[in-house]
């Protein structure tokens, strides 16, 4: 029986600044990098597997078995085959998909960036339970590589060149457009397969009119040697310990994240925050209250200064519910809550599910109330 929407707001910590501080929940050590990926199989485009990047993986995972394929997209006992469900996790761990990247639309945005880059991958090697990522693509959701930077990365010099300087300053960045240049992925995780993501903040460094900006959920060390010369926003996503636990399958612990803040801003990138997917259930407010305490305790004041927040309510989806049902049952205690939730159809042709409009709108506040309680240094871009 799911609680009632009513039930999601129970008076656990209407007052923020009552109760003893709870640290944390111990985590799990951070997953190794060849524990995030252990790469058996590789798919690949012939023009992709002899591109130099290609070879460059290929190199990287030299006891990986090669396929041929004739396209990344229609690999069918890899997409769209719910017999995979099962395989979720193992695929994402054991199985990468090079191809080279045809389209380079740049989409306008608004919200978490001005525009969307096209990105140099799509999929990733983690497998969080609410992740839209899947939807695209069917069932498994391996890491597919583009290994052509250099034609997403002219595309984007002359999109830049052509937009001009920015004149007037918005919530995206007060001076420079934006360009989210990791959609459907976590550029962070892919720096481990290769140097797509270093030649992106290689790029930024010379576009002093733009910023390029990912969110990741995974700390990568060698982000710290890219010299993004403040032209790359990292934006760590957070969510409170147990509902990262529970959700967040194969990602770096949410202390580890916050934690890493402080090197990313000191190796030259701006760090921001996602809080995201807020997750309504019963405890919620109680366990943001106790995250965002963590985070003022333990973040340098270089990190507060200036330090920005996007706040995104979880959206659902049937058919992801239905999928996780077959490998994550659990998850879907928290992010199943049909009595919360309304439907919406997606452009897609998918149905999303979304918190009730009362429901989304009183969490916002909530959680803004305790931003200003808790954290009142970190600055809300928007609130979704
Ligand atoms: S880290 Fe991001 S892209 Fe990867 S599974 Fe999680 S939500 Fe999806």
């Amino acid at each position: 029986m799911p609680p009632r929407p009513d039930a999601l707001f129970e008076l656990d910590a209407l007052d923020p600044g009552a109760g003893p501080r709870t640290p944390p929940p111990a985590e799990p050590a951070l997953p190794a990098a060849r524990g995030l990926l252990d790469v058996r199989e590789i798919h690949a485009e012939p023009e992709a597997a002899a591109s130099p990047r290609g070879l460059e993986i290929l190199a990287r995972f030299p006891r990986a078995r090669v396929v041929e394929v004739a396209s990344h997209w229609r690999i069918p006992h890899l997409h769209g085959n719910e017999g995979n469900v099962a395989r979720w996790v193992r695929v994402k761990s054991e199985v990468l998909v090079l191809g080279v990247r045809k389209t380079f639309t740049v989409r306008p945005n608004g919200r978490s960036a001005d525009w969307i880059a096209p990105g140099l991958s799509n999929g990733c090697a983690m497998a969080c339970a609410y992740c839209y990522v899947p939807r695209r693509k069917g069932y498994a959701n391996p890491v597919t590589v583009f290994t052509n930077p250099g034609d997403v990365i002219g595309h984007l010099g002359r999109h830049i060149a052509r937009q001009g300087r920015k004149r007037e300053p918005n919530q995206c960045d007060p001076a420079a457009w934006v360009y989210d240049i990791g959609e459907n992925g976590d550029c962070s995780a892919d720096a481990l397969i290769c140097d797509n993501t270093l030649d992106l903040v290689a790029a930024f460094r010379h576009w002093p009119t733009a910023k390029a900006s990912f969110a990741t959920k995974f700390v990568n060390p060698a982000l710290l040697a890219y010299d993004p010369r403040g032209r790359t926003r990292v934006r760590l996503s957070v969510m409170p310990p147990r509902d990262s636990r529970l959700l967040d399958i194969r990602t770096s612990p949410v202390p580890d994240r916050i934690a890493a803040a402080g090197d990313l801003l000191e190796a030259g990138y701006e760090v921001h925050f996602n809080l995201s997917p807020v997750v309504l259930r019963p405890g919620w407010q109680a366990d943001w209250a106790d995250l965002l305490r963590h985070m003022d305790d333990v973040l340098p004041a270089a990190v507060k200064a200036q330090a920005a927040a996007e706040v995104i309510m979880l959206t659902h989806n049937e058919e992801l519910h239905e999928v996780n049902l077959g490998w994550h049952p659990r998850a879907e205690d928290v992010l199943w809550q049909p009595a919360a939730q309304e439907t919406k159809h997606s452009q897609n042709g998918g149905t999303n599910l979304r918190y009730r409009a009362p429901v989304k709108h009183a969490a916002v506040v909530r959680l803004g109330e305790l931003i200003a309680a808790h954290a009142p240094w970190l600055r809300v871009r928007y609130a979704f």
